[in-house]
């Protein structure tokens, strides 16, 4: 049976992205990363939904601090990978890689993305071509890597990258305009980066979101995506190197970059 899904954002803390959504068959109520639980229990409320689970990508405390108050208001079922049980509160439900998580009837596959952390999964709703990536894959950018090693977060990064174009990027941060600062500091001669670019500071200048943006553009642009890619190996003056090189030399740039 084919359904679709309904998405919410709901912007929370300084630029955290709580992502609602309904699966109108089955009237099933998701929140992916409930970093607080007030703005989201409060936006379901306004919305008459009733929250039956918590999808959760990754233990950090922007991303799970508000599982227990939800779960305790409403009695929803916390799902998160189980190799990281012990990290996320509440959880009921776990997952693993390649699991496909019946949500409602959409379905999710479970992919295993560690390298911001060594416990992150992301949520993939093919049919729906929704992406729910947490701090794995940002719009034009990654997270931080904490816990994981670039091998680890480029081969997590070319999971991703594998899924069709037209799945969107439902990342966890408004972090675009900044990640864009850097992007084109690498590639500077790749024309549809420039060119989105000045779209996103124009959408800031409006105040408007950025996310979700669209896989494929990611894949165009996002030079996290693109270690692979000649033009990023060249700026980064390791043409012909091995890709993990290449993503831990960019990692590392946009670390040191102000
Ligand atoms: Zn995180
Ligand atoms: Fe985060």
């Amino acid at each position: 049976m084919s359904t679709s899904l309904e998405i919410v954002r709901i912007p929370v803390l300084s630029d955290n992205y709580v992502w609602l959504m309904r699966e109108p068959q089955s009237g099933s109520v998701g929140v992916v990363d409930p970093a607080v639980a007030g703005p989201v229990l409060a936006e379901a409320d306004k919305r008459g939904w009733k929250i039956t689970h918590i999808l959760n990508t990754h233990h950090h405390g922007d991303h799970v601090g508000g599982n227990r108050e939800i779960k305790e208001a409403t009695g929803c079922t916390v799902v998160g990978l189980g190799r990281d049980k012990a990290r996320i509160p509440g959880i009921d439900v776990t997952v693993d890689d390649g699991d496909r998580y019946r949500f409602g009837e959409a379905e999710a596959e479970v992919i295993f993305v560690p390298g911001h952390t060594v416990g992150h999964c992301a949520y993939a709703f093919k049919e729906q071509r929704a992406l729910f990536c947490g701090d794995t894959l940002f719009a034009l950018g990654c997270g931080k890597m904490f816990e994981g090693t670039p091998q680890q977060f480029w081969h997590s990064l070319e999971r991703l990258r594998a899924l069709p174009d037209e799945m969107r990027v439902y990342c966890a941060h408004e972090y675009t305009q900044s990640n864009a600062r850097f992007a084109v500091t690498i590639e500077t001669d790749n024309r549809q980066l420039m060119a989105r670019r000045d779209s996103i500071d124009a959408a800031r200048a409006r105040g408007e979101a950025t996310v979700p943006s669209l896989l494929g553009e990611e894949k165009q642009t996002n030079p996290f995506l693109r270690a692979d890619k000649p033009g990023v190996q060249k700026a980064v003056g390791m043409a012909g190197q091995d890709p993990v090189k290449v993503f831990a030399e960019v990692r590392h740039r946009k670390d040191v970059f102000r």
